[in-house]
């Protein structure tokens, strides 16, 4: 297929990847069609912090397509209603093992490319009123994050892309096979393709259960709080991270200061361990603030949540923020797809077939890099493997 063709592509999902993958094809040209099984995005998307978040990611080409990602979404906010907002990044230091792995990571970190640095409690809270400034002993200032309200975004998004690209959305539609250049429906309708992507999050089993069992894929359940709006228009500022989130995202692992904070951790709060809690906060254009998170995988997840989970993600928070108002308006669980080491899954089941998952807390950040990479492939009639296997076209 030459790059001048104009393809019929179907998408399965209208989370963050679908979205982004629609997008992506719809300003090549193409004619999308998108198909969501809910009445509208109900899975991870509308559910996270909706944090873009490429400090999280290595460096390399994980980073290389966060960053890409972070700048298509403040392109989508100049060009839609999409409330998108640059924010930076705080990750706090309240001990001195935390402050040792954000000392580490700041001077390592500029060569690799994160224009991050090491700040002074008082500079922390000129950036941020939302520090706790007891026991404060630095931050590490990053300026690439960016900040949405994912619900907001993921319910915008296909309204605009039908007005503006002509993308088709067909929702309350259970798509049950794609194979063969055709896309089967519940209801019995049938859809021909040149191209499919499958974009189905943390469903393993509906579409291609088998290549999904061996993917290494596995569910994890998170617990998340939002805060009332905060009162006289006060703004958090930056995102927020604990001391705690340097054990969880892949970047700090360069630093030799993190396994002693693991092991600290693990004999101080051996619970925040089992039940996977570090902390973090955003903030959305309506003022609320977004606090969480727990994980917890595969057989231990339950339907219900627990006031234990709540209780000790709000007495971590205390120790790190500072908000005027804590009084939580709203809890829900989100569950996503995560993979042991890739921040995306990739496969290709069959010729002018693709699956793509966000995985673990980077759907958000990567989608649209990860999009813009496979249609920048698609076109010359090749796949990108984002990072699994190489890191270009093959
Ligand atoms: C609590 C939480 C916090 C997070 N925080 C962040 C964050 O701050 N930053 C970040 O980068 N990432 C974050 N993430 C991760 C991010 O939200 C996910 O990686 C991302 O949303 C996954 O997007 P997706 O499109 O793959 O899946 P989803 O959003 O789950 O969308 C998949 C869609 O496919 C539909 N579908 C599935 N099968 C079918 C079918 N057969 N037919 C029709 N429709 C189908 C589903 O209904 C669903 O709407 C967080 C995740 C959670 C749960």
């Amino acid at each position: 297929m030459s790059s001048s063709t104009r393809l019929d592509v179907v998408i399965v999902g209208a989370g963050i990847v679908g979205l982004a993958h629609a997008w992506a094809a719809a300003r090549r040209g193409h004619r999308v069609r998108v198909f969501e099984r809910s009445p509208r995005a109900e899975g991870a998307s509308i559910r996270n912090f909706g944090m873009v978040w490429p400090i999280g990611q290595t460096p390399g080409p994980a980073r290389d397509t966060a960053l890409l990602s972070r700048d298509r979404w403040l392109e989508l906010g100049r060009l839609s209603d999409v409330w998108v907002q640059p924010t930076g990044s705080l990750h706090l230091a309240h001990r001195p093992d935390e402050l040792a792995v954000l000392e580490e990571f700041a001077s390592r970190g500029p060569a690799l490319g994160y224009p991050v640095q090491l700040l002074t409690p008082a500079e922390v809270l000129r950036r941020s009123p939302g520090a706790q400034s007891r026991g404060l002993l630095g931050g590490l200032w990053s300026p690439d994050e960016v900040a949405v309200n994912p619900p907001q975004a993921i319910r915008t998004l296909p309204g605009w892309l039908h007005q503006t690209l002509q993308v088709r959305f067909d929702f309350r539609t259970v798509v049950t096979q794609v194979a063969d250049g055709r896309l089967l429906t519940a209801a019995g309708e049938t859809v021909r393709y040149d191209r499919a992507i499958v974009c189905g999050g943390a469903d393993l089993e509906s579409l291609f259960p088998a290549v999904l069992a061996r993917s290494g894929l596995r569910r994890c359940k998170l617990q998340m709080l939002a805060t009332v709006p905060q009162p006289a228009g006060w703004r958090l500022g930056t995102h927020l991270a604990s001391g705690l989130t340097l054990r969880h995202y892949a970047n700090f692992s360069i630093c030799p200061a993190l396994a002693p904070l693991r092991a600290r951790i693990a004999t101080e709060t051996p619970e925040l361990d089992r039940l996977g809690i570090h902390v973090m906060a955003s903030q959305t254009n309506t003022g609320q603030v977004i606090l969480g998170d727990s994980h917890e995988y595969d057989d231990a997840i339950e339907p219900f949540d627990t006031a234990e989970i709540e209780e000790l993600m709000l007495r971590e928070l205390r120790l790190v923020f500072d908000l005027p108002d804590w009084t939580i308006a709203s809890r829900w669980q989100g569950i996503y797809a995560k993979h042991p080491d890739a921040p995306v899954f990739a496969h290709e089941p069959e010729p002018g077939v693709a699956l793509r998952t966000g995985t673990g807390g980077s759907g958000m950040t990567m989608a649209f890099g990860l999009a813009e990479r496979d249609w920048e492939c698609w076109g010359h009639g090749q796949n990108w493997d984002h990072g699994q296997h190489g890191e270009n076209c093959r």
